[in-house]
């Protein structure tokens, strides 16, 4: 199964990348490669992006597991107006080595191209705290939802124009909780009858 990238926020996604409770829950981050993959897959990691070797195999994962908890804790006491631990992801934005180059993609367009230098493999969480912080200082809360369908545990942005947004997604959520409505409807009326 590939992971979802439904929330229209990385920093959602990236906890969206675990959903559902058991016998139904899907993890999508089970080791270091995986990390990177999803990484990729969220396009905050380039192919050909240069990575440190693995010092400590499973250090990642820990640290990218830990990162989604606090991530997930401190969006819930936000969400409340409350305070939160955010150690780790201040770690992560001192060691930031973001910078910019300029390049020709056609002649006419130069475009200034996000680079960034890797000193040790965890840095590859960098653009996740750094997404997370953004959300937790600058995210509207009352667009920041869980989907409605009380079976899903998926986040997202609510970004569209008219602020309804109730599902993670129609073609999953939507349609489901539809038919449950319209079948709780049909039942109603036959009760009725
Ligand atoms: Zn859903």
């Amino acid at each position: 199964m590939q992971p979802l990238f439904i929330a229209d926020h990385l920093a959602l996604d990236f906890i969206n990348s675990a959903y559902g409770v058991k016998p139904n829950h899907v993890e999508h981050l089970n080791h270091d490669e995986q990390v990177i993959a999803w990484l990729r897959d969220a396009k905050v990691l380039s192919e050909n992006s240069h990575l440190p070797l693995v010092k400590k195999p499973g250090q990642l994962l820990k640290s990218a597991l830990y990162l989604r908890e606090n991530a997930r804790e401190l969006l819930l006491l936000r969400s409340r107006q409350l305070a939160g631990d955010a150690t780790l992801i201040n770690q992560l934005l001192a060691r930031s080595s973001a910078y910019q180059q300029i390049v020709w993609q056609a002649p006419d367009t130069p475009e200034l191209v996000q680079h960034r230098n890797f000193l040790t493999l965890e840095d590859v969480l960098i653009p996740v705290a750094e997404s997370i912080a953004s959300l937790l200082v600058e995210g509207n809360f009352a667009l920041i939802r869980k989907c409605e369908n009380p079976e899903c545990s998926l986040w997202f942005y609510d970004k569209t124009k008219s602020h309804q947004r109730r599902w993670c997604s129609m073609a999953v959520c939507g349609n489901r909780m539809k038919v449950a409505a319209f079948r709780a409807r049909k039942t109603d009326t036959n009760a009725v009858d």
